[in-house]
């Protein structure tokens, strides 16, 4: 087993030392066999397949890789993740991860403490933030006596698309989904929002407010729609997905300003703090609701002290994934989280200043993602296709989302090695797009 790790971070060393000559994003490759062979392979040939599989894959270690919320992992957290996989505890249950089980408690216990969800708050990890926001929305179901009815969901038009697919996986219509307009910033306009709840005639299940939306990075504005859900009786939701890790920061709490007030919160690390992935959690304040929604009987298990892992979501068997968490934050330090957070708004500053001068549609954002498409209506998409190569031949990887019917360039400055030359490069490159 060792001399094997040993081996592999020998072939690690290779590669990542190659990774920043490395396109992010690769031609095409052969996949290498899929099928095991007759007899297994030795360690040498192991590292052949492995070869194969780089040359494939996204780089994310790449200073132009910027197309999206996946940047280059934390140190600490791969080591973390190699560690998680060697003790193969399972959360499931206390007495296969008996420290494991309580670190993970303890901390997001911390985190929502951090947050603002109160001495009481917790919660639980799972795969993902889509996970995370079926877990809510189903607890949030349960908790206000609505299972089996036909509750309706509020949230901007800007959501992410994992709110559908809770819906669906909880067996509501589509229709359910009211989505308020949001107002020039592409924050949920509160106003709507209060006018449509006074007219609602289905019960509500939640109000969900995006802390940092996926396409422009919008925070809808959460103390005012919290006003709303206090006066109504309304369960809130926070999907921070992305933006919730400022209010880890002493200095950019403020972004997310009134988070702690929701009745759940999901806050993806594998995004902007750059955790490997999967790292992502769903917080409450009162933490005892998941198990109070989730628990099933673990007839094979010795009795856990609070809850089982598995009692407590979707996820039975689950690796240990607070361990590269709880490593990867402790490596970084609060500092280290500051200037993360630091670095990436300020890289969006230096690229909308760049940009600004342009002919293009330049909408605001609150959080480091960047979009933009050329003034002329209906002339993005072969403009986005077309620019999208020529920055990608430069070795800069920007993203091509679809946003109200437009579509636009995106830029996610969460790459930490992304320098003010690369910034420049892009911004000649679109500036030279436009004039030809
Ligand atoms: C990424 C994202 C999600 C979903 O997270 P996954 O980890 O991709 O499942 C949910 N909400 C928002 C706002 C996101 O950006």
């Amino acid at each position: 087993m060792v001399a094997l790790i040993r081996q592999v971070v020998t072939w690690l060393e290779r590669w990542h030392g190659e990774a920043r000559t490395r396109s992010p994003l690769p031609g095409p490759v052969t996949l290498p066999p899929v099928a095991p062979a007759p007899w297994g392979l030795d360690a040498n040939h192991l590292m052949e397949d492995l070869d194969l599989l780089v040359r494939g894959s996204y780089n994310p270690w790449h200073p132009g890789a910027m197309a999206h919320l996946d940047p280059p992992p934390n140190p600490a957290s791969v080591a973390g993740e190699l560690v998680c996989a060697w003790l193969n505890n399972n959360m499931l249950a206390e007495e296969l991860s008996p420290l494991l089980s309580q670190l993970e408690r303890r901390l997001l216990g911390w985190i929502a403490q951090r947050l603002g969800l109160g001495e009481d708050g917790g919660g639980v990890m799972a795969s993902g933030g889509t996970l995370c926001t079926i877990t809510a929305l189903v607890t949030a179901r349960h908790q206000r006596g609505l299972d089996g009815q036909h509750a309706c969901l509020y949230a901007s038009a800007d959501c992410h698309s994992s709110l559908a697919k809770a819906l669906r996986v909880m067996g509501l219509p589509a229709a359910v989904l009211r989505l308020v307009p949001t107002d020039a910033s592409g924050r949920l306009d509160p106003h709507l929002l209060d006018e449509a709840l006074a007219q609602e005639t289905a019960p509500i299940l939640a109000v969900v407010a995006t802390a940092g939306t996926t396409i422009r990075g919008a925070v809808d504005p959460i103390g005012l729609i919290a006003d709303i859900c206090h006066r109504r009786g309304l369960w809130l939701h926070v999907d921070g997905a992305i933006g919730a890790v400022c209010g880890l920061s002493q200095r950019h709490r403020g972004r997310v300003a009134h988070m702690g007030r929701a009745d759940s919160l999901t806050m993806n690390p594998q995004k902007w703090l750059g955790i490997a992935k999967a790292s992502a959690m769903v917080l409450l304040r009162q933490p005892q609701a998941l198990a109070d929604t989730f628990a099933a009987p673990l007839a094979y298990m010795e009795p856990a002290r609070v809850a089982h892992g598995g009692d407590c979501g979707l996820q039975g068997t689950r690796p240990a994934e607070v361990l590269k968490l709880w490593l990867g934050l402790r490596q970084l330090g609060q500092q280290g989280i500051d200037g993360l957070l630091d670095g990436a708004l300020h890289r969006a500053q230096v690229l909308r200043q760049g940009l600004a001068p342009l002919p293009l549609i330049l909408p605001s954002g609150d959080l480091h993602i960047v979009c933009f498409r050329p003034s002329a209506a209906g002339s993005g998409e072969a403009w986005s296709r077309r620019t999208r190569q020529r920055l990608l031949d430069q070795g800069l990887m920007l993203s091509r989302p679809l946003y109200h019917g437009e579509r636009y360039l995106k830029a996610v400055l969460g790459n930490p090695f992304t320098r003010r030359e690369q910034i420049a490069t892009l911004v000649d490159t679109i500036s030279a797009s436009l004039s030809r």
